[in-house]
């Protein structure tokens, strides 16, 4: 038994298997080879693995997302077959004599630039994908072919790092928990284990290298601990926290049903957090009053082109339709910094956090922008929603931003295509959002605090740095001053304001918000009845 500890992002305790993730950025090396024949038999074999592998994806995206989104997996295919592809790999292999890692790499290299030097924007987006087939190339010919995560049984996911776009891939109901060796807790991956609701653990001091896949694992997200291959006696207590974790759950499923009202009669909205059309059933399973985050970015990850108009109308037309007339605000792509698309070529920064992204992307690239405002605004006929631009500092901002959407609802009428303008409301996650939300609460319906970011650019700390996590503190006076300045700016023009950063699910400072006056709190789904609870149990009048 080794006990590891790490940084807790979600307080749950599992124990399973583990799966161990490789690390996929080694280094291929250029090596003499002697003999080609066999160079050539294993490049045919890691073609034959990789084809497989593409046929599990495609089968499993076909259930989950449809035919239209699966068939990429089908034209990865083909690009495996291709014959100028293949030449150029086994000629190199043949004529230079080396080892068939280095010439996939180098060709896929070649191809993937050719590709993206070309005018049609079809072709320019198969840079990634000849990309992408490379790089499966070569991870089966090292050995480190990827683990089919579609056949294993629920385990413990291992990793080095997770990016939020190979989070949003995986199947939750194949994740027990996620442990990583890195990140950072307000990052996006994070998040997303909140909103999965497993438990998961980040920062713990392992080699990847020393452990076996298949090996039986705990995870303790309320101690932070990893223990590995675990005693009888640390088993038999695991089953049975897990057993009195189960029960406080339970006792908490009572509260269903029951309004958010707090003893002397205050009333506020609990909404939850989602980051894909799958996470609907979490939001009504924990009885959230509606949706006041959907981070519809997420639809555009983990992909190799941009969500099309249709894909994204039937998106988000499910979600109102399941949510069936409750509240359900679509947050427009916050795109950048940590979640990042290999298509959209929006290069290397300095300051990620601070560069190219969210509302900025909307602006300068409105065809992007309005493919998405004419998915929305056909989809507003179909339930209750509210849209919210990310990421906003000025005015000026939203001035533009309602230009286009006065475009969109043009050329909308004119194509004769049904739609609705849903309220439009704005997330508050840059002091100087909170400086002039004077000025803004005029121009829109809601605020939403994002004090996930306010709290990055207030205390000038990179949410994704994880040697400053024990200097990230939401709880800063500076925060709690900006909440409270936003709540009253809002109130003095009728309007309300919420907040759905992660500071929203504190539960430490439940009264404080109720007490400040915020009109809705928007939080993980697994918190919407820890959070009523809290709620029912507070007087708001209290000083
Ligand atoms: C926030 O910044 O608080 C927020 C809700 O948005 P995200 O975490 O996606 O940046
Ligand atoms: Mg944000």
């Amino acid at each position: 038994m080794k006990t590891y500890i790490g940084k807790s992002v979600y307080k749950g305790i599992v124990t399973g298997p583990v799966v161990v993730l490789k690390n996929d950025d080694y280094q291929v090396k250029r090596l003499k080879i002697e003999d080609a024949e066999s160079e050539l038999a294993r490049l045919e074999k890691a073609g034959e693995q990789a084809q497989k592998q593409l046929q599990g994806l495609y089968d499993k995206a076909v259930k989950e997302v449809g035919e239209a989104s699966a068939a990429i997996f089908e034209v990865h295919q083909m690009m495996l077959e291709d014959e100028d592809y293949l030449d150029a790999i086994q000629n190199m292999i043949c004529t230079e004599m080396v080892n068939a890692e280095y010439a996939v790499a180098v060709t896929g290299d070649n191809f993937s630039e050719m590709f993206a030097s070309m005018d049609d924007d079809y072709m320019k987006a198969r840079a990634a994908d000849v990309k992408d087939i490379s790089n499966k190339l070569v991870k089966n010919l090292t050995g480190q072919g990827e683990v089919d995560l579609a056949s294993i049984k629920p385990s413990i996911i291992v990793a080095d790092d997770l990016s939020p776009s190979e989070t949003v891939q995986m199947d939750k109901e194949k994740i027990l928990a996620f442990v990583t060796v890195h990140g950072s807790t307000n990052s996006h991956t994070a998040i997303l284990a909140r909103l999965m609701n497993i438990p998961a653990l980040i920062g713990v001091p392992i080699d990847l290298e020393e452990i076996q896949t298949g090996v039986q694992g705990v995870v303790d997200g309320f101690r932070g601990e990893f223990i590995l291959e675990p005693s009888e006696e640390v088993c038999t207590q695991t089953k049975e926290r897990m057993r009195e974790e189960e029960e406080k759950l339970h006792l908490l499923q009572n509260l269903k049903g029951k309004e958010n009202v707090t003893l002397d009669g205050r009333q506020i909205n609990i909404y939850a957090n989602i980051g894909s059309v799958g996470d609907v059933g979490y939001v009504l399973e924990n009885d959230a009053g509606g949706i006041g985050l959907f981070r519809s970015e997420f639809l555009y990850l983990g992909r190799n082109d941009l969500p099309t108009e249709e894909e994204q109308f039937q998106a988000y037309k499910q979600v109102l339709q399941m949510m069936a007339g409750k509240k359900v605000i679509i947050r427009t792509l916050d795109i950048g910094a940590d979640k990042q698309v290999d298509y959209l070529n929006l290069g290397q920064e300095e300051n990620p956090a601070m560069g190219y992204r969210a509302i900025r992307i909307c602006l300068k690239q409105p065809e992007i922008f309005k493919v998405q405002l004419r998915a929305l605004l056909r989809a507003a006929t179909y339930g209750n929603l509210s849209v919210m631009y990310p990421m906003i500092t000025s005015v000026e901002e939203i001035e533009k931003i309602f230009v286009i959407v006065k475009e969109v609802e043009e050329e909308l009428t004119k194509a004769e295509v049904p739609y609705q303008l849903p309220e439009q409301g704005i997330m508050i996650e840059t002091p100087a959002a909170v400086m002039v939300s004077d000025e803004l609460a005029e121009l829109v319906d809601f605020f939403s605090i994002g004090t996930n970011d306010l709290t990055q650019y207030t205390l000038a700390i990179d949410r994704q740095n994880e040697k400053l996590d024990d200097f990230y503190n939401p709880h800063h006076k500076a925060i709690l001053k900006m909440i409270r300045m936003v709540v009253e700016n809002a109130h003095r023009y009728g309007k309300w304001a919420g907040i759905c950063g992660e500071l929203g699910a504190d539960l430490t400072l439940t009264e404080e918000f109720v007490r400040m006056g915020v009109d809705e709190l928007s939080v993980a789904p697994s918190m919407v009845l820890k959070v009523r609870k809290q709620v029912r149990e507070m007087n708001a009048s209290e000083a």
